[in-house]
């Protein structure tokens, strides 16, 4: 077993060149948090984000919310020191953003679960921090209007939004009573929608959106604050328990 808990640090955040380079301990949201003091974004933001190391994401190539307009690890990481199983040290990939030439052995070993060395020391894209991120909640009657709405948000509209996120009626049913704005009755799908960009493109799309959800037969759609949708996920995590933390550690 190996523990890389106290292989934590944050290398360098190189702002001219929009990479960051690490050792696999590093929590992600610590990263993220660290980078966007310089206005920089690590965009992967899996569920596990308060407690998974970098290396852990790198092994798993590890996707979450912002996948579908951000990509997964995969598409972060640029170059990889990988201790192989006979102890030899390998580096992998560039830190430059162009580095197209030659076999692509990084990409080979993220998502390796594990079965194939020890990354050591990581370095990752970044892109410039979005100035604002705006949620927009909408409630629906049954599963397919809600579907229709993503399909006129994305194929139709051709609107790539942040994340946009589904919970049917058993997680409705969880957060009801849980949340200050009431969800009406008889709703069975709900859509949270984040979409980012400077303050004006965020009011934009959010209005346009609206107007979608509701030609969908939205029920009811509430421009929501960030505060709200992190209450969501408090009660849905309760439905869904992470495991201990204390029993990791
Ligand atoms: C509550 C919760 C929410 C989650 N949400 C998401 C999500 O939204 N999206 C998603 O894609 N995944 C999600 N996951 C799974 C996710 O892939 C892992 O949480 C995370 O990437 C693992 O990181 P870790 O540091 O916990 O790794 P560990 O669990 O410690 O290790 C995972 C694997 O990576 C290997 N590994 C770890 N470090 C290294 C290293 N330095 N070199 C080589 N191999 C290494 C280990 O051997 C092991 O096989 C979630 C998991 C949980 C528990």
């Amino acid at each position: 077993v190996l523990d890389l808990k106290n292989m934590d640090k944050i290398i360098e955040i190189n702002a001219k060149d929009l990479t960051v380079t690490v050792e696999p301990g590093v929590v992600t949201k610590d990263l993220q948090d660290e980078v966007a003091r310089l206005r920089l974004f690590y965009p992967p933001e899996p569920g596990s984000a308060e407690f998974s190391t970098i290396g852990g994401n790198v092994a798993e190539c590890t996707g979450g919310m912002t996948g579908m307009k951000y990509g997964v690890t995969r598409n972060y990481v640029l170059a990889l020191e990988i201790v192989l199983p006979d102890g030899s040290i390998i580096n992998t990939g560039r830190k430059t953003l162009r580095s197209v030439a030659g076999y692509d052995l990084t990409r080979f070993f993220v998502g390796s679960e594990g079965t194939l060395g020890v990354f050591t020391r990581i370095t990752l894209k970044l892109l410039p921090l979005p100035e604002k991120i705006g949620t927009i909640t909408s409630y629906f009657k049954n599963i397919d209007d809600a579907l229709n709405t993503t399909d006129s948000i994305l194929i139709k509209s051709h609107f790539l939004p942040r994340s946009l996120e589904f919970v049917d009626k058993t997680g409705i049913d969880a957060v009801r009573g849980f949340t200050k704005e009431e969800i009406p009755e008889g709703v069975e799908a709900l859509l949270l929608i984040d979409v980012d960009g400077n303050e004006k493109s965020v009011v934009n799309d959010i209005s346009k959106i609206e107007v979608l959800c509701k030609e969908n037969k939205a029920l009811k759609t509430l421009v929501a604050k960030r505060m709200m949708k992190e209450r969501y996920y408090g009660r849905l995590e309760g439905l869904f328990p992470r495991p201990s933390l204390g029993l990791l550690q």
